[in-house]
């Protein structure tokens, strides 16, 4: 059977798995992420390949935009320093022998949501990643919308949604990533006056009025930002994932009563089914399905 090895690079760990055609993880390794990223990442490659003799090809998954096609890394900000520029592709395969492909890792995650979990089946899905950024990932007709001359589509966490707003790390003001991120909840509990953790201030939102208006706030954001995408696409489904999504149970409702009054038509939107995995997965998928 073809198995493959998917590598997801994240800013503290990098995560390594032997994976089938069918999405099963028949083994699994996890690093920490070390700097000077390449040669570290090249060390744990081959490590983990010299025990896997057997596998056809290697996907990378990482934080940054990608030039998939020339297997690059354009742009990898704070979180993985030093990463701007390498040629990932040419020099792992070089070490490896094997052929190797590199894409963002928010695109890997929309892949393995379409292809195993929470939009099985379906041929044009929108996933967002909420993190501690906000990431993208768009399947259209079965096919990822990746790379561009900068390597920028699909890096949804940077559609602007407040002309004039929050300074982003992209240097410009009021990108959707500073409302609707992890970060982002951080900084509207911290604006608030509040000293909460982002699961405290969800829980609160219950009992307490500051809490639920902050919910209603960020919800309320998230519902626009997913009615412009719709508008765009047209999507059969829009998912969530990333740590954000793994409370979702206590604010989805709100996002869907938010929803109820920007739609331009229904939307399926779901939680993302794979956590820690997707990343892994749609990095083996990458080298699976081409
Ligand atoms: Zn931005």
């Amino acid at each position: 059977m073809n198995t493959v090895i998917g590598v997801d690079i994240g800013g503290t760990k990098i995560r390594m798995g032997v994976i089938d055609a069918d999405g099963q993880i028949l083994a699994e390794r996890q690093v920490p992420t070390e700097f000077p990223l390449y040669p570290h990442l090249e060390k744990q490659v081959l490590l983990f390949l010299a025990e896997h003799r057997d596998i056809s090809a290697i996907g990378i998954g990482t934080h940054g935009f990608v030039d998939s096609k020339a297997g690059r890394i354009v742009f990898a900000g704070d979180m993985l320093p030093g990463w701007t520029g390498t040629e990932v592709r040419a020099l792992l395969e070089k070490a490896t022998g094997k052929r190797v492909e590199v894409e963002n890792d928010a695109n890997c995650a929309a892949l393995a949501e379409v292809k195993f979990g929470a939009a099985k089946g379906l041929s044009r899905v929108v996933c967002i990643t909420l993190g501690t950024g906000l990431g993208g990932g768009i399947i259209w007709d079965n096919k990822l919308i990746s790379g561009g001359p900068h390597g920028g589509a699909a890096e949804l966490g940077h559609m602007v949604l407040y002309p004039n707003g929050a300074r982003c790390g992209c240097g410009r003001l009021g990108c959707a990533e500073q409302y609707v991120s992890g970060t982002a909840i951080k900084r509207r509990i911290k604006e608030a006056g509040l000293s909460l953790a982002p699961l405290e201030l969800f829980e609160r939102a219950a009992s307490d009025a500051q809490a639920r208006e902050l919910v209603e706030q960020f919800a309320e954001d998230l519902a626009i930002y997913i009615s412009t995408l719709q508008a765009i696409f047209d999507m059969e489904m829009l998912i969530i994932g990333g740590g954000v999504s793994e409370s979702a149970g206590a604010w989805f409702d709100e996002l869907q009563r938010q929803l109820e009054k920007v739609l331009l038509n229904p939307l399926s939107v779901e939680v993302a089914q794979f956590e820690n995995d997707a990343g892994m997965l749609g990095a083996a998928l990458i080298v699976l399905d081409s």
